[in-house]
């Protein structure tokens, strides 16, 4: 069968999003026929708008809509405990768990030299400058408990025992690691709540 051109770009557009196969993608175009033509612009529209709207905030590298996230502008926030993810849905299941009223900062992956990923292709210059402001007491390394993540965390923690012998942060800035509620390769993302609190009551000093 000839395919229809119309229903066989939505099934390529869905094909090469992350997790989804040639069925679904199949399946998700043959269901939004289905759909009211108006409700198909509202989706058409949001996933327009999806990259125009959104920021990266200056401070955190969180997601937001100016030029800070809502989490670095909410008052209510302690900006002196920063939680370190990889993603920002790595924050986003942090904040699901809510249970930590601290403030974050996304390196935007981990130290994988498979991928050729160094430090400097990290938000991790930008983490170290964050300290020098001594407004920061605790450093909370909440990168995934696999091998890339685990280097990632010695990492920092190393750079910042230097920065603390030079004098360049303050001496008592606590730098901790999240516990082992977290299995060993699991992802931060994936994690329910209850073990990610868990992880964060268990975090050890590093
Ligand atoms: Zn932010």
């Amino acid at each position: 069968m000839r395919s229809i051109k119309a229903i066989q770009k939505v099934i390529d557009s869905f094909e090469s999003l992350p997790g989804i196969g040639p069925k679904t993608a199949a399946r998700l175009a043959y269901y939004l026929l289905h759909v009211p033509q108006e409700k198909l612009e509202k989706f058409a529209e949001s996933l327009a708008r999806l990259k125009k709207d959104t920021k990266v905030c200056r401070i955190c590298f969180n997601m937001g809509e100016g030029e800070l996230c809502p989490i670095c502008e909410d008052n209510d926030r302690d900006k002196e405990i920063v939680c370190v993810v990889e993603q920002p849905l790595d924050l986003l299941a942090f904040e699901r768990a809510d249970g930590f009223s601290g403030v974050y900062h996304v390196l935007g992956g981990a130290i994988n030299p498979l991928d050729n990923i160094g430090p400097d292709d990290l938000q991790i210059n930008e983490l170290l400058n964050r300290l020098k402001s001594g407004e920061i007491k605790e450093l909370i390394l909440a990168t995934n408990p696999t091998m890339e993540g685990e280097a990632t965390a010695m990492y920092i923690s190393y750079k910042i025992k230097e920065m603390k012998k030079r004098g360049r942060v303050e001496d008592n800035l606590k730098v901790t690691r999240i516990g082992r509620g977290l299995p060993t390769g699991a992802d931060v993302e994936y994690a329910d709540g209850q073990t990610l609190l868990r992880a964060l009551e268990n975090r050890r000093e590093v």
